[in-house]
């Protein structure tokens, strides 16, 4: 077997600079089998999974950087497996679902999304920096059709203008953030001269995976482009905690940017309560609010990534009371059909009586709790 280098960055020759440039970052993604090849020991199922996905399948985006993070000799390594394809991703299994969220069904105008009566989700690109192998929108990101002008844009607008109980709209792809400084500003002012729009949500794994392109330019042109815009974002793991990413988390936090975390529970990835515990502290040590634990969607070809539902409830059974409030997110199940969220987790309320409600406490306690009489 060849001797393969520690690391992807140290076996390449890049200039310090490149390494810093976002957009040399995205030119030179690993986007197929031989550019893994080069930087990892591949098993044959993973050799078998790039094949079919650079056949057919989600294609496969991989960074430098997010290169870099991977194990080269470990195929469990965490960062790994949520980005390098695998053989598993041909077998179907029960509930997978093409498109899980019911997305294409709950289309108003092209682009646009409606699953609640207050917001609507904006597809404004297919591009991401790494295709994940878990992504609910595996049918149609890397579709070849790059960023959505404006003007594609326009009916979903007209559709916006119309509808003033729409009150706030999630900017996702895809990757928005993949789209230039310049573009993303276009398309938040232009939301924001829908009146009644008083929030945006830009939805983006660049702080993860290329964090290189969270510039003090890229803060500054969402600031000054739409103030109330919230940045959802990505992490899975506290291995994707780098300083490279601290410091893109710093630059949104700084530049007045509120930074909310959404983690996938991945099996092999982060389904054990030490691993959560490591990734929510650090995230709150960054001034990142872990907002939600999702339940991984059914997603065609990813059944192998999936945990039982009981799985997410145990952990959040494990992490409560053992990590501070703002550290714990809320476990969520988006039910399949696109029909909304439901949030689950332990049981907490026993029983309820006559005024009395019977509580259980994180360390196994019964407590009373007595209502108030009645006025
Ligand atoms: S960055 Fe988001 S949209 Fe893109 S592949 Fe990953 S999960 Fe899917």
């Amino acid at each position: 077997m060849r001797a393969r280098p520690q690391n992807f960055r140290e076996a390449s020759a890049f200039d310090a600079s490149d390494w810093e440039d976002w957009r040399w970052q995205a030119r030179h993604a690993a986007t197929s089998l031989q550019a893994l090849d080069e930087a990892l020991n591949l098993t044959e199922a993973e050799r078998v999974g790039a094949t079919r996905a650079a056949a057919a399948g989600l294609p496969i985006s991989i960074t430098p950087y997010y290169l870099a993070l991977c194990d080269p000799v470990d195929p469990d390594c965490p960062i790994r497996l949520q980005c390098v394809p695998r053989a598993e991703e041909a077998i179907a299994v029960r509930g997978d679902l093409r498109d899980p969220l019911g997305e294409e069904r709950h289309q108003v105008a092209p682009h646009l999304i409606r699953r609640y009566p207050d917001r609507v989700l904006l597809i404004a690109t297919d591009r991401c920096g790494v295709y994940c192998r878990f992504c609910t929108r595996s049918r149609m990101v890397g579709d070849g059709g790059g960023a959505r002008s404006l003007a594609a844009l326009e009916p979903a607008f007209d559709w916006l203008e119309a509808h003033s109980e729409v009150r706030e709209v999630i900017v996702s792809g895809g990757d928005p953030c993949l789209m230039s400084s310049e573009r993303i500003g276009r398309l938040l002012r232009r939301i924001g001269q829908v009146e009644h729009i008083d929030t945006v949500r830009l939805a983006t794994r660049v702080p993860v995976t290329l964090p290189q392109r969270v510039t003090t330019e890229l803060c500054a042109a969402i600031r000054e482009s739409f103030e109330a815009t919230w940045i959802m974002t990505h992490f899975n793991h506290p291995k994707e905690l780098t300083s490279a990413s601290s410091a893109a988390c710093a630059r949104l936090a700084d530049a007045g940017l509120p930074v909310m975390n959404q983690t996938v529970l991945l099996r092999g990835v982060n389904d054990d309560a030490a691993t959560l515990e490591s990734l929510f502290r650090g995230l709150v040590q960054r001034r990142v609010r872990p907002y939600y634990l999702l339940q991984m969607d059914p997603v065609s070809g990813t059944g192998h990534l999936r945990t039982p539902l009981r799985r997410g409830v145990e952990l959040m059974a494990d992490l409560q009371g053992r990590v501070s409030g703002i550290a714990l997110p809320k476990l969520i199940v988006d039910t399949p059909g696109g029909l909304g969220k439901v949030p689950i987790g332990p049981k907490y309320l026993i029983s309820q009586g006559e005024g009395v409600t019977v509580l259980e406490t994180f360390r196994g306690d019964f407590v009373e709790y007595y209502d108030p009489p009645e006025p």
